[in-house]
């Protein structure tokens, strides 16, 4: 089926390497193949660029100056917003969470990047954050009486327009496993707001992928599984109400994997620091703390616990993130 996506930017580098890496797929019994979406750019890495494709080309659309964004202190997806945000000349504001917003955190990781692209940092608490969509209009609201065109892209990029950037992923997918004989295949990722994963499970269905026996499991890093399971499958309904060709997506479709957010969202245990570590030593492949290494973690104790969990075949989505693990320097000294 020919697809018809909605008008795009080229900002990352794609299509991203697919990998089999035969030392982890002897170490977990599966064959493992890895998609580097920590590869489609530097300073941009990671899967947030894929969706700022679709959701930039919507904000000079709409002839906005200024993108509003929000996310952790040491928000990915921040942090691509602002590069991005250079990269086209738009000015950008970004609503950054932390505990205290008088006493701000260390000037590091993402926090580095952001304020060299020359966002505008405002830190706000938890509480704050719980209320981002008022937060968002008013902000808006602040920025067109200052004569301003804000466009404001939600907490990860994540709805109807920057989840197409998943959709395109998987054609991309169906083109590189096309060579590959069919068998059972689950595309591994880790889920923070839904999109990635809703793109994914969408993709899979448009792009003939899930006919060929290729599903997904998103391992999610803070929140539960009825959290995505409903984030995804609104994200979807969202997509499908505004493009009519998008398939429907049930819940029953969603393999979302609880059990690993450990500590809490972007806190690491030493085993997962551990596992990360040993993956460096072993591949040469940094994954990151707060996503990509909770959901490989995950995986590894899923695979122990049954081997057959996720097929013969596992795709692991590097989402990217390195920059998060810069931030943890005094965690992953002790380790090394
Ligand atoms: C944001 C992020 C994710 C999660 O993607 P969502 O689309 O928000 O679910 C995974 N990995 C990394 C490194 C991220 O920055």
């Amino acid at each position: 089926m020919k697809i018809d996506f909605p008008p795009r930017l080229e900002l990352a580098h794609t299509p991203t390497p697919l990998h089999r890496l035969s030392r982890t797929s002897a170490e977990l019994g599966v064959e493992f193949w890895i998609k580097r979406d920590d590869l489609t750019g530097a300073a941009l890495s990671g899967n947030k660029v894929r969706k700022l494709e679709f959701l930039f080309a919507e904000a000079l659309e709409q002839r906005a100056d200024t993108v509003v964004t929000c996310g952790g202190e040491q928000s990915n997806h921040c942090r691509a917003t602002a590069i991005a945000a250079s990269q086209v000349g738009l000015s950008c504001v970004l609503l950054l969470r932390t505990a205290d917003p008088n006493n701000p955190p260390p000037f590091r990781g993402n926090i580095v990047l952001d304020r060299l692209a020359g966002a505008e940092i405002r830190w706000i608490s938890h509480a704050q954050y719980a209320r981002r969509h008022e937060l968002f209009e008013s902000v808006a609201e602040e920025l067109r009486a200052a004569g301003r065109h804000p466009y404001v892209v939600p907490e990860g990029g994540s709805n109807a327009v920057g989840t197409w950037g998943y959709v395109l992923t998987c054609e991309e997918l169906a083109a590189q496993i096309d060579s590959l004989p069919d068998k059972p295949t689950t595309i591994v990722y880790a889920t923070g707001s839904g999109g990635t994963g809703a793109g994914l499970a969408v993709g899979a269905k448009m792009t003939g992928l899930r006919e060929r026996g290729v599903r997904t499991a998103g391992f999610n890093v803070c929140d539960d599984r009825d959290y995505f399971v409903k984030a995804m499958t609104r994200i979807a309904a969202d997509m499908r109400a505004r493009w009519p060709a998008v398939p429907a997506l049930d819940a029953d479709e969603l393999d979302i994997v609880d059990g690993y957010v450990g500590l809490g969202y972007a806190k690491s245990r030493a085993e997962e620091l551990e596992l990360l570590r040993d993956f460096v030593q072993r591949e040469g492949i940094v994954l990151d703390p707060v996503y990509s290494g909770k959901a490989f973690y995950g995986l590894t104790r899923e695979l122990a616990a049954n081997p057959s969990r996720f097929g013969e075949r596992v795709i692991f989505l590097h989402t990217g993130g390195i920059f998060g693990l810069l931030a943890k320097s005094e965690q992953l000294e002790p380790l090394l």
